[in-house]
C-alpha cells in the first residue's frame, strides 16, 4: 500500500500536519517515537500557547495527541532510520526494518539536545548528568547542581529545580546569561543560585556518581572546581536530521533548508515543519503553524500529481 502522506514526528509541527491531513481527507500515517516532542521536557507551565494563560506541558500534550487520535489518523510508535526516494514514491524504513511507502513525506522530527562533549559527560550520563530536569530533577533534593548554560531552557530549569535542590550553580561561557530578564529576576529571588559567566566547562568528575566540575574562568585562564552533585545539560538543541541527509540541503546550524512559502524542501513532494527546518523562530505556536503549512502544501502537491 501507498499512503498519501508520512508525517515524522509527534511533537507540535508533526501532530497539527495530522490534524490538517486528515481534515483534507488524505490516507495518511504518523511516525513517532514519543508523543510531544520537547514540550515532555518542559519544567514550569507553558504561558505563550493562545487559550491557555498557564497550562502544564503534560495537560497540553494529552490535548494536542486526543484531538490527533479523534482523526483517525494511523500512528505507527516507531523511530525512523532512513527516507529515499524512488521514483515518485519515498521509501521510509524504521526500526526493526520494517518500510512503508507515501507519496508525500513531513519531516517533523524537532530536535534533540546539544551534548557538552566535555570528559565525564558520558561516562555519568544517568550517574548525575541530564539532559532532563523533569524527569531527574527530583533525585537532586536537596542537593547542589549545576546547570550548564544560560539561555531560556537553562534558568527554567534553575527555576523548576530551586524548589528541590540546595543549591543551583548557573554556568555561562560568555561574558553575559542570554535568558529574558524576567527569569533572571524569578531567579534572584529564589537565593538558591550563583550565576557565573566566562565559565569554560572543562570536565565532570566523580566516581560511581557526579561529585564535581572544573570550568576554566576565562578571564584568569585559571581552572576552579565546583562541587556538586549533578549536571543539567542546558546548550540548545540540534536538529534530528540524521534520517534524511540525502534529500535536504542544510543551513549553518544543520537545519533543513524550506521554502518559507510552503515548507518544501529541494526534494519535490517532501517538506519539513517545526524546530527541524530553518524557520527563525522555534516555538510551539510556530511550529504548529508550520505543521499546517505542510500539511496543506503536501495537499496541493498530491493534487497535482493526479
Ligand atoms: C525545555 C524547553 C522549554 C520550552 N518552552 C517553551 C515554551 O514555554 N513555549 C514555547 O512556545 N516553546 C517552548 N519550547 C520550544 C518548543 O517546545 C519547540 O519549539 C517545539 O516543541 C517544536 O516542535 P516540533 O514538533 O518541531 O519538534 P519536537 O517538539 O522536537 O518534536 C519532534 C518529534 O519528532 C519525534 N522524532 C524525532 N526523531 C524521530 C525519528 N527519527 N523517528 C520518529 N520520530 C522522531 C520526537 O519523538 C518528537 O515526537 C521549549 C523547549 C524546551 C526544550
Amino acid at each position: 500500500m501507498i499512503y498519501d502522506l508520512i508525517i515524522i514526528g509527534g511533537g507540535p509541527a508533526g501532530i497539527t500536519a495530522g490534524i490538517y491531513a486528515m481534515r483534507q481527507r488524505l490516507n495518511a500515517l504518523l511516525i513517532t517515537k514519543n508523543f510531544g516532542g520537547q514540550i515532555n521536557k518542559k519544567a514550569v507551565a507553558i504561558g505563550n500557547y493562545p487559550g491557555f494563560d498557564k497550562i502544564s506541558g503534560a495537560e497540553l500534550i494529552k490535548k494536542f495527541k486526543n484531538h490527533l487520535k479523534k482523526t483517525g489518523i494511523k500512528i505507527e510508535k516507531s523511530k525512523v532510520n532512513k527516507v529515499e526516494k524512488d521514483g515518485d514514491v519515498f521509501l521510509i524504513f524504521i526500526e526493526g526494518g520494517q518500510s512503508f511507502k507515501s507519496k508525500a513525506v513531513i519531516i517533523a522530527s524537532g530536535s534533540d539536545p546539544r551534548p557538552l562533549e566535555v570528559a565525564g559527560e558520558k561516562e555519568f550520563l544517568g550517574k548525575g548528568v541530564s539532559y532532563c530536569p523533569l524527569c531527574d530533577g527530583p533525585l537532586f533534593k536537596n542537593k547542589n547542581v549545576a546547570i550548564i548554560g544560560s539561555g531560556n531552557s537553562a534558568f527554567e530549569t534553575a527555576i523548576f529545580l530551586s524548589n528541590i535542590v540546595n543549591k543551583i550553580y548557573i554556568l555561562e561561557c560568555g561574558p553575559q546569561v542570554k535568558t529574558f530578564i524576567d527569569n533572571q529576576e524569578i531567579i534572584k529571588k529564589t537565593n538558591k543560585a550563583k550565576v557565573i559567566v566566562n565559565a569554560a566547562l572543562k570536565e565532570i568528575q566523580g566516581d560511581n556518581f557526579v561529585k564535581s566540575i572544573i570550568y576554566q574562568d576565562k578571564e584568569t585562564a585559571k581552572e576552579k572546581i565546583l562541587k556538586v552533585d549533578g549536571v543539567f545539560v542546558e546548550i540548545g538543541y540540534l536538529p534530528a536530521t540524521y534520517f534524511v541527509k540525502d534529500l535536504v540541503d542544510f543551513s549553518e546550524r544543520d537545519e533543513i533548508l524550506t521554502d518559507p512559502n510552503n515548507s518544501q524542501t529541494r526534494t519535490l513532494g517532501l517538506f519539513a515543519a517545526g524546530d527541524v527546518n530553518v524557520g527563525k523562530y522555534k516555538q510551539i505556536i510556530t511550529a504548529c503553524a508550520e505543521g499546517a503549512t505542510a500539511a496543506l502544501s503536501a495537499f496541493e502537491y498530491l493534487k497535482k500529481q493526479k
